[in-house]
């Protein structure tokens, strides 16, 4: 077991604070939030829940800081600004790792890879800030000359989620900073400790002060925020049901932008002529990865009917072999973010019982992990498409696996669903792969792999999986606007 840094412990005894101005200031109200242990369920910490006066001053700091001193930054002191960060993340991975391990569960070594995502990330868009350009556009007269150029939106509210609560944080925070914009960050509730040690960390790095802002709290700070007139853009991760409330605050205010990364029941197909010792090997983490808390989680498995059998055994097999325990033990899957979240899988394996056959798993740990957040890897079969585990999201460790016969049946099931994140397709036939690739509503394909991410790669949902393109060259564009300049030679 992992034992806490001196660092990590003395964090963990902060009083509640919000980052505003680059201070740690009190919220208006004296209202907590508890933080929990999901290994064993003990209170650990906890959070300011900011209220209406909180966000308030936080959106006036950050207009002040756009204003005085963000929209005019040169480019390359924002490049420098965010390459600082990212090497002060760098220098801190063992309390920032133990902090997210303690926070959100997950097993330590995935901890450790998530913060060093989050700073190789922030490097790839501090590569972008003085690159971005507007162009010059003909417009068959000579005597008119027309360019465009790319502007910060102002202030941005970044909304959060809590299974990857570092890295989530960081894919929203790197674009929006590279594109000039002053951000004020809500973490998610559950899982708040990593963004308040990033605050400590953007004051060192040098930000001005407005420039990037932390309020904790829960959906009602998330709404404060979504509501508020002085905000220009809110970026949102998180379920499809918020995501709609964020469009519709957006609506009932000032029109802010809106881009929404939200939920996912992806299929992972396999057809007869994949190889199948690679399937073996990537099926089992595309299924249950973080304890299935993924919104790319390959949930629904279809297996070609000839290689069934052989696959859905091997996936129990290797699946009845994964060790659960405390993230700090370095299992392969620890505990569910929460108790709340325990419920809700637990009420979907329930529903599952009842429409589906049950080959592995399906039901909460007992014993010596009694006290966590723990629920089995559960595995269940139904050719029903209808079935509720296999229309609704379940963001835990359960999959469905259903055979199928043909390439015209297949995209039909896979595309029999409100969502449309992520998909994957394994066959050594490539013009199979590629036209299944087009015909798939999913923003990710990928073929013959799983999960596979670079920061230089857009991703971003179809249908309601959601709006907008986070990642790559396409996240600028959900960070500015555009504005065309016309001269009367
Ligand atoms: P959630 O929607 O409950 O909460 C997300 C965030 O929204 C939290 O910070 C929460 O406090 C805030 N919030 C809650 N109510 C709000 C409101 N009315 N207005 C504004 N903000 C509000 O989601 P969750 O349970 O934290 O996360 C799980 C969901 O996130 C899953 O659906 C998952 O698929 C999705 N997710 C999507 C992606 C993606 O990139 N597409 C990535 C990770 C997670």
């Amino acid at each position: 077991m992992k034992t806490l840094s001196k660092t990590t412990i003395e964090f963990l005894n902060r009083s509640p604070k919000l980052f505003i101005n680059n201070e740690w200031l009190d919220a208006s109200s004296s209202a907590t939030i508890p933080s929990f242990n999901p290994a064993n369920g003990e209170e650990i910490f906890s959070i300011a829940a900011a209220n209406e006066p909180d966000v308030n001053r936080t959106v006036e700091a950050a207009r002040v800081a756009f204003d005085n001193k963000v929209r005019d930054m040169n480019p390359a002191k924002r490049a420098a600004l965010i390459h600082k960060l990212a090497e002060l993340i760098e220098q801190h991975i063992e309390p920032l790792s133990q902090l997210e391990c303690l926070d959100n569960g997950k097993p330590i070594s995935r901890a450790v890879a998530d913060v060093k995502a989050a700073a190789a990330h922030l490097r790839y868009y501090a590569g972008w800030a003085d690159k971005i350009e507007g162009s010059s556009i003909p417009v068959n007269s000579p005597n008119i000359m027309v360019y465009t150029r790319r502007e910060a939106l102002g202030v941005v509210g970044l909304i959060v989620p809590w299974n990857f609560p570092l890295v989530m944080a960081i894919w929203k925070l790197a674009p929006a900073l590279a594109c000039g914009n002053c951000c004020i960050l809500k973490p998610a509730e559950q899982t708040s400790i990593t963004a308040l040690y990033l605050a400590d960390l953007i004051k060192e790095a040098g930000f001005p002060k407005g420039m990037v802002q932390v309020l904790t709290g829960n959906g009602k700070t998330g709404s404060l925020l979504s509501h508020h007139m002085g905000i220009n853009k809110i970026g949102f991760t998180g379920s499809t049901e918020v995501g709609k409330k964020v469009l519709e605050a957006s609506a009932k205010s000032n029109l802010k932008k809106v881009s929404l990364e939200l939920g996912g029941k992806s299929p992972n197909i396999i057809f007869d002529d994949a190889d199948i010792n690679r399937v073996h090997q990537s099926l089992l983490w595309a299924s249950f990865y973080n304890s299935g808390q993924e919104c790319t989680l390959g949930s629904r498995v279809y297996v070609h009917k000839s290689k069934f059998n052989e696959v859905v055994d091997e996936l129990v097999k290797r699946t009845s072999a994964l060790s659960m325990e405390s993230g700090l033990a370095n299992p392969d899957l620890g505990p569910l973010v929460s108790e709340e979240q325990v419920v809700r899988v637990v009420g979907y394996i329930d529903s599952g019982k009842n429409e589906a056959e049950l080959l592995l798993g399906g039901n909460r740990k007992e014993g010596s992990l009694s006290h966590g957040f723990f629920v089995e890897p559960t595995i269940f079969t139904t050719s029903n498409h209808s079935a509720t585990i296999v229309q609704e999201e379940i963001f835990g460790p359960v999959v469905n696996v259903a055979p199928f016969e043909d390439e015209e049946e297949i995209i039909a099931y896979a595309n029999n669903s409100r969502y449309g994140l992520a998909s994957a397709i394994w066959t050594k036939d490539i013009s199979r792969a590629h036209k299944f690739a087009h015909r798939i509503e999913a923003g990710v394909v990928w073929i013959n792999g799983y999960d596979l991410f670079h920061p230089a790669v857009p991703f971003g949902g179809y249908k309601e999986s959601g709006i907008g393109r986070e990642m790559g060259k396409s996240a600028l564009e959900l960070y500015t606007q555009e504005k065309s300049i016309w001269t009367n030679l």
